[in-house]
């Protein structure tokens, strides 16, 4: 567990290159170099005499959505949201851990929806923050899980990829579990196959066991699984997973196995298996840090959009997932708490982060270093990119999916958060606990004292 590293100068410097052209963004370079989302500023209210000064972000399911129903309270959420030309009044960002789709298709499908004009830029996807770790986009991935796979790691960056079903195609001597599709001739070019160099982990696969046993070949083999090494190869191959969602929230009663319960499986077998545990290279979506930087970062720019005067002060993030949306976002709270935008930005180059500036930042600081392997330990370089860091993230808690009051003692009872992420009991709890989304933005509006 790194809950003591660094961060490192490199991983900063993606970050800032990624976080300062936002995935879709251009440069208005004639706005004192201030970033606009494309096409953008069109669907936001501008010049109105009352401006907020805070932005929402949205968990989809289980908050806005159960399965592929809608819920009749986030349409009066987003009415209240937009003014009668379907513009929104308040920066919104959807950060949903979702990862079987692009995310332009998901806003089309948040359009229509909740009948609102929703624009990709406004969309954080699980598998988003991938596209900075360009280090990874040449290397042959093996790439795991359900959808469109090929095109959402093509859009990443990755050009050389293996979906799971081709590698079984290339390896039919692999997968054995379901004796009816066994293969019984081998593949003649399995010798020649290039070798894999990564393992990505989008969601969960259709065929658990299938994917398990030809993702833990790669990892036992280092990429080659026509080859036997003599010894466990260890480090093993580098894993970028993104979701950690133990459980969510569809149309059943209870809660659906989500990507976390599937990297659960994976993490217990690799170590039965070879006694050591297995590593993630680079882990995102909710609680990870880089996934609340990365939507901070998009509702700067939709705040830019709508001209507001003021910055953002305070990020609220509604979700329905005390060990993710809100655990996420209470951590994120810690690293704006510590106001480390405050010490970097009055230095110019980098800055020596010391041991005794408390768990604050440390928290922040550690759990980034899950998104890379840090080599500059203790330093940690100063960007622009803090410059419109918000004030503080709230987090609010709705009852409409997997948080049930009724199964809130056996949910908060029981760590489901993923191992990397150790559970504390401040960290699930949330800033505000409502039934639904109607009630979290009529609740946000009036603390802010906006109508
Ligand atoms: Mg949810």
């Amino acid at each position: 567990m790194a809950m003591s590293s660094p961060i490192s100068r490199g991983i900063y410097r993606q970050l800032s290159s990624i976080l300062r052209s936002g995935l879709n963004a251009v440069p208005n370079r004639s706005n004192e170099g201030r970033y606009r989302l494309e096409g953008h500023a069109r669907q936001f209210c501008t010049g109105r005499d009352v401006q907020p000064n805070f932005g929402i972000l949205f968990d989809i399911d289980g908050v806005l959505m159960r399965g592929r129903r809608v819920l009749p309270e986030a349409i009066d959420a987003f009415k209240k949201l937009t003014d009668t030309t379907g513009s929104f009044r308040v920066p919104v960002v959807f950060v949903t851990n979702a990862g079987n789709s692009l995310r332009q298709d998901k806003a089309k499908q948040l359009s229509a929806n909740l009948r609102v004009q929703v624009s990709a830029e406004q969309v954080v996807m699980s598998h988003s923050p991938l596209k900075i770790f360009e280090q990874f986009h040449d290397k042959h991935i093996l790439v795991c899980g359900q959808g469109p796979i090929k095109d959402i790691a093509k859009f990443l960056g990755f050009k050389n990829i293996t979906t799971v079903d081709e590698f079984r195609e290339c390896f039919p001597l692999l997968d054995m579990v379901d004796h009816k599709r066994r293969k019984s001739a081998p593949c003649a070019f399995e010798a020649f196959f290039p070798k894999i160099e990564a393992i990505v982990l989008l969601g969960e696969p259709v065929r658990w066991e299938t994917s398990l046993q030809l993702i833990l070949d790669c990892l036992l083999t280092t990429g080659q699984p026509s080859t036997s090494p003599s010894i466990v190869p260890y480090p093993h191959l580098p894993v970028l997973a993104c979701n950690m969602d133990l459980l969510w929230m569809a149309e059943a009663p209870m809660p659906r196995l989500g990507h976390g319960s599937f990297l659960l499986c994976l993490e217990a077998l690799y170590q039965k298996i070879t006694g050591q545990k297995m590593k993630y290279t680079v882990l995102t979506g909710k609680p990870s840090e880089i996934t609340y930087h990365h939507a901070e970062h998009l509702t700067a720019q939709l705040a830019n959009s709508m001209e507001l005067d003021s910055p953002l002060r305070t990020l609220y993030v509604i979700g329905d997932n005390p060990m993710t949306d809100i655990y996420g976002a209470n951590l994120y709270n810690r690293y704006l708490a510590s106001k480390p935008i405050n010490v970097l930005k009055s230095t110019t180059m980098t800055t020596k982060l010391s041991a005794t500036q408390g768990k604050k930042s440390s928290a922040y600081l550690s759990t980034i270093s899950h998104i890379g392997h840090p080599h500059h330990p203790g330093e940690v370089p100063v960007d622009h990119i803090f410059e419109k860091c918000a004030e503080s993230m709230e987090s609010v808690l709705v009852c409409t999916g997997v948080y049930c009051e009724k199964r809130s003692q056996h949910m908060t009872d029981v760590d489901h958060g993923h191992r990397d992420y150790p559970f504390t009991e401040d960290l699930a709890r949330p800033s505000i606990i409502v039934e639904n989304v109607y009630e979290a933005v009529a609740e946000i509006f009036a603390r802010e004292g906006f109508k």
